[in-house]
């Protein structure tokens, strides 16, 4: 019977209608508005409010208007990196309702991810997370990932290379999961916050450097999924020591460790030490931001498109984008062109945010 549609059916689309609207709106809106920007009827639109708000998703409001309740649902992103564990969870607007990093070295042991979940279980308690409501948990790793065959192919930062991602997937089974690609779970922020549909290329700076090419509401992969891997082009003719086992790679040369681990400290004592005018700092911080700019006037040459600057150094850039800008202004192949720089929302906390908004967005899609 064509058109025909059950009653059950056409209450759900009502209802995720009237919660995609209230959530594009940032404040409260009557059952009237409702009505009227939906084409639905006051009654089709009062049963849908009546069971948002029995669900916990909405708020009324004193004039009977209602509004988003943000933590109506959460969602949890978790970070294994080579030195530690990074957790995030958000609200459905993305806010932060909790984060910790805990130093944890990694190993693929049943012990490991042991502890790492039972790390999970305390972090959901001293966020004051609602476990009913808890959408899943993302788990972003720095390693390349055929998510069709289920295995993960090589990670050189965790040693680690082709298992099934069965061996990760069955330490968390208590919730909904999903393992990733770190720099594609950073882009995918990225790709959250890129509200204007433009494209956009994500350069992850970490220990790890990757990224993330985004089209619009989409995210180019290549045929393998390995789209975005900008850590291992190559920089430097029979350069310096990648941790690929190839030479000359970006990676090592925007790795953050050359700005930290190779000089014995922090990201943020070498920053300050910056900022303080130390000598060996300058020199070493030229050398690098030598590096990172041929590559950015690299990819701005491949794809003719703003660049986001994410993973944790762009947690200390925000000062030094100036001076980034003017030697790009310099180095550039297009002309008088040096403002497509930005830098990510999320800062260090890109990867877990991005974990975590993959379920967010799932659920708006189909709640
Ligand atoms: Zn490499």
């Amino acid at each position: 019977m064509e058109g025909y549609m059950p009653a059950a059916v056409t209450r759900q689309t009502n209802r995720r209608k009237v919660y995609q609207y209230i959530y594009q709106k940032s404040g409260a809106v009557t059952a009237a508005e409702l009505a009227e920007a939906l084409s639905l009827e006051q009654t089709a639109v009062e049963e849908g409010l009546a069971s948002l708000l029995e669900e916990g998703m909405i708020i009324r409001e004193k004039d009977s208007a209602c509004a988003l309740e943000p933590r109506g649902r959460v969602a949890v992103g978790m970070f294994l990196r080579d030195d530690g564990i990074q957790l995030l969870a958000l609200d459905m607007r993305a806010e932060e309702l909790g984060f910790q990093e805990l130093s944890l070295p990694f190993a693929h042991t049943p012990e490991y991810y042991q502890t790492v979940a039972r790390r999970l279980e305390e972090f959901i308690d001293v966020s004051g997370l609602d476990r009913d409501r808890l959408l899943g948990v993302g788990i972003a790793i720095p390693a390349i990932i055929d998510q069709t065959a289920g295995r993960l192919v090589r990670s050189p930062t965790l040693e680690l290379w082709d298992l099934p991602l069965e061996e990760i997937y069955s330490h968390f089974s208590h919730y909904p999961t999903f393992i990733e690609n770190s720099p594609n779970a950073s882009g995918y922020a990225a790709r959250w916050m890129n509200r204007e549909r433009t494209n956009v290329i994500y350069l992850s700076l970490d220990r790890g450097v990757g990224g993330a090419i985004i089209q619009g509401d989409g995210q180019y992969m290549g045929d393998h999924g390995r789209g975005g891997e900008f850590g291992h082009m190559r920089l430097v003719p029979d350069g310096r020591l990648c941790s690929c086992g190839r030479r000359g790679c970006v990676e090592a040369y925007c790795s953050i460790s050359r700005l930290s681990d190779d000089l014995g400290i922090t990201l943020r004592e070498f920053f300050t030490r910056l900022q303080a005018g130390d000598r060996q700092a300058a020199a070493v911080w030229e050398e690098y931001r030598t590096h990172l700019v041929d590559t950015l006037v690299n990819l701005r040459t491949c794809f003719d498109c703003d660049i986001i600057l994410g993973g944790e150094l762009s947690s200390y850039l925000e000062g030094l984008l100036p001076e980034l800008c003017w030697e790009l202004g310099e180095k550039t192949f297009f002309e008088e062109d040096s403002l497509f720089l930005q830098l990510d929302r999320f800062g260090s906390r890109s990867v877990c945010a991005g974990s975590a908004l993959r379920f967010i967005d799932d659920f708006l899609l189909t709640y």
